[in-house]
């Protein structure tokens, strides 16, 4: 468990491995994890490993990804959630998700979450054409 102080600092030293990566946000995904079992030191290095992972593109990771974490720490941590979409895979890491996502089929912000394609294109614009018409007759 991390202090809001603590995850102030982690999102101030990940903001200078990686300039995208916001304070505001950071902060919040450790927030949101506070309750997480790791003591200070172990999120702290978490963080980093993951903020120098070219690999991870979003803070959001750091709590999805287990080869982040300290050997120490890992018995710790909860059992990651199963991918919604893949059986026997995790849904930070599933690897069924990330061929999808390379093959242009789900995009990177569904990876372990359940994702439901798009039809197909004429039926996205259809749908698009049809709430545009409506607004359109609206008064
Ligand atoms: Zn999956």
């Amino acid at each position: 468990m991390i202090t809001e102080k603590q995850a102030t600092m982690i999102a101030h030293v990940l903001h200078e491995i990686r300039p995208a990566w916001g304070i505001d946000g950071t902060r919040k995904v450790l927030e949101r994890n506070a309750d997480h079992p790791a003591a200070f030191g172990e999120v702290l290095s978490a963080a980093v490993t993951a903020a120098l992972d070219p690999d991870t593109q979003t803070p959001g990771r750091i709590y999805q990804i287990q080869t982040h974490w300290p050997a120490k720490a890992k018995p710790r941590l909860p059992k990651p959630e199963a991918c919604p979409d893949h059986v026997g895979q995790d849904g930070g890491t599933c690897r069924s998700c990330w061929a999808d996502v390379k093959a242009g089929l789900r995009p990177e912000s569904h990876v372990g979450k359940h994702w439901e394609p798009p039809t197909g294109i004429a039926d996205a614009l259809e749908v698009s054409l049809a709430e545009r018409l409506e607004a359109d007759l609206r008064p």
